[in-house]
């Protein structure tokens, strides 16, 4: 399967790029449910009223929060 990711046409913006890969979100399919905040241990998210923000100082690039993402709003390309 594609990795939605990879067009360009997708809605997924680019948060995070580091040499584990990339970190991609897309703003219409996050619920605002909140279960990446807790997974990020790193303490690099939080929800904003139109979306999530990344602080890209703080993000590991660890890719806890896809996997806790039910949603795939957040994916990861590459690495
Ligand atoms: S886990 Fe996914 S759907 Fe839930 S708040 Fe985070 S990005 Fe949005
Ligand atoms: S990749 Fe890891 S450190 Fe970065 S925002 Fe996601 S859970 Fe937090």
């Amino acid at each position: 399967m594609a990795n939605p990711a990879d067009d360009p046409n997708s809605g997924y913006v680019l948060v995070y790029l580091g040499e584990n890969g990339a970190l991609l979100f897309h703003s219409g399919k996050c619920t605002k449910c909140g279960d990446c905040i807790s997974a990020c241990s790193a303490g690099a998210l939080w929800l904003v009223e139109d979306g999530l923000c990344v602080s890209i100082s703080d993000c590991v690039g660890c890719f806890d929060c896809v996997a806790a993402c039910s949603a795939k709003a957040l994916v990861k390309q590459g690495g």
